[in-house]
């Protein structure tokens, strides 16, 4: 096996650069759990304002702001709805229903994107035999879809039809500031009429580690309380929270490059014999690879790829996912591009 040389598994595979490495042994910290810190504190007023809530706190995880959301919002036995691949319902240990006690219900939606109309056929008529519905989730962008970008109209439609049968909303924003790089919406247009939303730092935004859950301030209040009860409460996090900034100061517009990588990577595969790539539909970082007309699993492709050094995962026994980052650049996806070409090539000849 060669040595891993381009990781396009996924953009938490980022190291932190040297800039950022050194604004994080310059920050200036405190006990986070009393707001004695003030990097954390200087993060968590920055990401309110910019997402355009009142207050914010910082999580070590995306997935800890996707579950505290939840179990602030809804009631055990209430009812969660999302797109049937949406991260929150799908790859968290089943942790909304652990941890809220909350149901989910899915919607087949396009490409990781639902419509009002949708939504407004899967709320349930209020009756005592039926779960609450409760909570709407939006993924902005939509994971799992390729990286899609909720239409900021779309999302207005969900707004009004959540609002009209009193449900709540949360934004996944794990790649929110991808959708607004992409798309010159900004954050808090997108996250205009919801309860909650959060971004997360240790995706392309490149951090080690954190997400800020952003809300009002009586939402925040009682995230807090989960996430004091959850072991979410850290010490002198500022270390932490410096990345944060770092990364917001730095590589927020440079999220454009990932998005061209992306789009080159996807026109670069396009065309070739049981290679499923539509190169239109990359709005942004994530690209997936329909592989259902080859003899070959996505999953054997993908460890035949890292045999030569290139790592792509599969999502499912027919798709590949590529996601780009700050640590790859044009060159290595031209390359990984290239090898994945000749794999390909390789196995039609056989
Ligand atoms: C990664 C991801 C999460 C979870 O974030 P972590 O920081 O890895 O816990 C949640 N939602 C989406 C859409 C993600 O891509």
């Amino acid at each position: 096996m060669m040595p891993l040389r381009i990781d396009l598994h996924s953009d938490t595979k980022t190291k932190p650069s040297p800039g950022m490495l050194e604004a994080m042994t310059r920050a200036e910290v405190g006990d986070e759990q009393l707001f004695e810190d003030p990097t954390v504190n200087a993060l968590c007023e920055r990401v309110a304002d910019l997402l355009g809530f009142t207050s914010a706190v910082f999580l070590p995880s995306g997935t800890m702001c996707n579950q505290i959301s939840a179990a602030v919002l809804c009631r055990p036995g209430d009812e969660i709805i999302a797109d049937h691949n949406a991260h929150i319902l799908t790859i968290e240990g089943a942790g909304t229903s652990v941890i809220a006690r909350a149901a989910g219900t899915m919607i087949a939606g396009q490409r990781g994107v639902f419509t009002g109309e949708q939504l407004e056929a899967a709320i349930r008529p209020i009756s005592r035999y039926a779960p609450r519905s409760r909570l709407v989730a939006v993924e902005q962008t939509a994971n799992f879809g390729g990286g899609t970008i909720w239409p900021i109209d779309v999302i207005a439609d969900i707004v009004s039809v959540a609002k009209r049968h009193d449900l709540l909303l949360h934004m996944d924003g794990a790649r929110l500031l991808n959708a607004v790089v992409a798309s010159g919406v900004d954050a808090k247009t997108y996250c205009d009429g919801f309860d909650a939303a959060w971004i997360d730092f240790s995706k392309g935004l490149g951090a080690p580690v954190g997400a800020v859950l952003a809300g009002d301030s009586a939402f925040i209040e009682e995230a807090w309380r989960w996430k004091q009860r959850m072991g979410g409460a850290m010490r002198q996090a500022g270390i932490l929270a410096a990345a944060a900034l770092f990364a917001l100061d730095h590589n927020v517009d440079r999220l454009a490059d990932d998005h061209a990588n992306a789009k080159l990577f996807a026109d670069k595969l396009t065309g070739i014999q049981g290679l499923g790539v539509d190169a239109k539909s990359v709005e942004t970082n994530i690209v997936l690879i329909d592989v259902s007309e080859r003899a070959e699993s996505a999953p054997e492709m993908s460890k035949k790829l890292r045999a030569k050094g290139v790592r792509i995962g599969a999502i499912d026994t027919t798709t590949l996912r590529a996601v780009t980052h700050l640590d790859v650049g044009r060159g290595d996806v031209l390359e990984a591009a290239g090898i994945l070409a000749e794999l390909v090539a390789d196995e039609t000849a056989k």
